[in-house]
């Protein structure tokens, strides 16, 4: 393994990478840097989040620049105001002993006449994202003609996230003398027509390693009916006492839907997602850098750019739609030399997903089982003992109390004492978990033959008389709830009506979902309904509707309520406010 003086940089450089504590460079950055500092010639890379491609391409731009000139000689463009945040911080951190070297990050969401003014002052490396560097330039206060060279960073993701026409006219403004590196994760032809229309004769480099911490990463799943994909997310971070973690959605609803409910049951959790202003995602990112957020529950696109090197896991709520997402979600534990652990929550239905990605990742998912209430129990007990051991204990505060604290506590004994002091953080967390059930394993078939208290049904004004079928129903259903994956249990369709089950986390979204909906010309009228006479016999015990068997095998009852609050999120007794973090 050679060292980055052998690649051909500065002491400069060097130097200011010894302060950052890099020893060695990457294999992208071995590959990259020499490829840089020599020639000319354009550059695809083949490079994801965590191989150290910011200072694969950063470096050797920076060892070039003339500092003698303040025009703008190097454009970095990526996807995100905060990855391209985050390269700008890099760059200054690379050139912290290159006296003379102005950068300069422009993004939406933050002043331009700011960004104006340090333009005006002269840089010579921008880093921006598409938007604002196009306006910029119709401003004319970004004048690129003697740019060396531009930076593609993420181009699949600058592409996916629709700024295809803003690439064409930042590149087309550019010299033809220049050198262009293309970052890439994955090469959709979207990406290789950008690489024709703009590179000549490219020199294709490939970080080899997919991902600097890949190795380290193991891979698990957890199977489970679709209405305990929630609780499992529960009981995998309260079995991991200092759980650190980005549980990833597919959908920004989905992320606003499992955040409320974590946050409901009293977890440091918040949502990242495109609804977001710049300025509240600002917060929520910081929050979690900072680790007063415990969980963060984000879209693929959201957390981009989050640079946050010591996730214990990568909680995958649902499986990503594309299978490179899953790499670029993975790719986010197991980095700076620890071990990571990406986990899938999945129903039956997804286990078809796992297999195109263990192709692609090269390693094979685990399966594991969910915890049982006794298991968290226990670890969260010994991670408090271990908490009493280690707590620093500030006797000038404590001492003056002691002498009371002793009186009051005469006469219990040792044992008791200790008894006692642990019930006070516990208790809650027993009897959360006490009579626990299993909830491994997809028992959703075994369902499907109604009356299921897990399911709320539902009277719809729709029957044969319109031509309705099951299928038919099913299709209206997942059409105006606009989603394909929610468990529907029973249907029966009567001549002018008819009745379905859904999941009763669904209640309200169906509710909601149906009111303004018609039908040939007609409006709906969906409405939540008992369990008809006919069905609740057949030796089952039944509830009447929306029965609230919860995590905790049915010890809460049922509520009563025909309201349709709660949305499913809260299904145990609120969690005391954890401190850890
Ligand atoms: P990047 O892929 O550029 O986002 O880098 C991923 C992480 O690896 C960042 O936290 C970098 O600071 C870190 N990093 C990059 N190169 C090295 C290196 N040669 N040695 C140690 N850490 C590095």
């Amino acid at each position: 393994m050679s060292l980055f003086t052998d690649l051909g940089l500065s002491q400069e450089i060097t130097r200011a990478l010894e302060d950052l504590g890099y020893e060695q460079p990457t294999p992208i950055q071995e590959k990259s840097i020499p490829q840089v500092l020599s020639s000319k010639a354009d550059l695809k890379a083949f490079a994801q989040t965590g191989t150290g491609k910011t200072a694969a391409f950063s470096l050797p731009i920076i060892q070039q620049i003339d500092l003698d000139n303040s025009s703008v000689q190097a454009i970095i463009l990526s996807p995100t105001r905060e990855l391209a945040i985050q390269i700008g911080k890099n760059i200054e951190e690379f050139s912290k002993y290159t006296k003379g070297l102005k950068v300069l990050t422009v993004y939406g969401g933050s002043s331009i006449d700011d960004q104006i003014k340090r333009l005006k002052r002269g840089v010579q490396i921008v880093v921006g994202t598409p938007g604002r560097t196009v306006d910029l330039i119709k401003r004319n206060q970004l004048k690129l003609k003697n740019i060396h060279w531009v930076v593609l960073d993420e181009a699949d993701e600058m592409l996916n996230m629709g700024f295809k026409e803003d690439l064409d006219q930042i590149l087309e403004v550019t010299p033809k003398e220049k050198q262009t590196l293309l970052f890439s994760a994955t090469f959709p032809k979207e990406v290789d027509a950008i690489a024709k229309n703009y590179m000549h004769k490219p020199v294709e480099i490939n970080a080899g390693k997919k991902n600097a911490g890949a190795d380290k990463v193991s891979h698990e799943y957890y199977l489970v009916s679709e209405r305990n994909r929630y609780p499992a997310l529960k009981r995998l971070a309260d079995v991991h006492p200092d759980f650190y973690s980005i549980v990833f959605c597919r959908t920004r609803r989905e992320t606003k839907d499992v955040a409320s409910k974590l946050i409901a049951d009293g977890y440091n959790a918040d949502a990242l997602h495109g609804d977001l202003s710049q300025a509240q995602r600002d917060i929520v990112m910081e929050k979690f850098r900072k680790r007063q957020l415990q969980i963060l529950v984000a879209t693929d696109v959201a957390a981009r750019g989050l640079d946050v090197d010591d996730l214990t896991h990568v909680i995958n709520y649902k499986l990503p739609d594309q299978t490179e997402n899953y790499t670029h979600r993975s790719g986010r534990t197991g980095r700076a030399g620890k071990k990571g652990i990406s986990i899938a929550i999945i129903s039956n239905k997804e286990k078809n997903k796992l297999k195109p990605i263990e192709n692609k990742i090269g390693k094979k998912f685990v399966a594991q089982q969910v915890p049982s209430g006794k298991e968290i129990c226990e670890k969260q007990l010994f991670k408090l003992i271990e908490k009493v051991k280690d707590v620093n204990v500030k006797d000038d505060q404590i001492n003056p109390y002691l002498e009371s604290i002793y009186s009051q506590l005469e006469g219990v004994s040792r044992e008791d004492l200790i008894q006692r002091f642990v019930s006070i953080e516990f208790n809650q967390f027993l009897s959360y978990y006490e009579d626990a059930n299993d909830i491994n394993g997809d028992d959703s078939k075994s369902r499907k033959t109604g009356g299921d208290e897990n399911f709320t049904r539902f009277y719809i004004n729709l029957g044969k008389m319109d031509k309705i079928n099951p299928a038919k129903l099913i299709g209206i259903i997942n059409e105006t709830l606009d989603k394909g994956d929610i468990e529907i249990g029973q249907i029966e369709i009567l001549k002018s009506f008819s009745f379905f089950e859904i999941d009763k986390n669904y209640e309200n979204q169906v509710i909601s979902s149906f009111q303004n909906e018609s039908f040939g010309g007609r409006s709906l009228i969906v409405e939540v309904t008992k369990q008809s006479k006919q069905r609740s016999g057949g030796g089952r015990k039944r509830k009447s509707f929306g029965g609230n068997r919860n995590d905790f095998g049915g010890r809460k009852g049922f509520s009563g309520k025909k309201s349709y609050s709660g949305g499913g999120g809260n299904d145990r007794p609120k969690r005391k406010k954890s401190k850890r973090y």
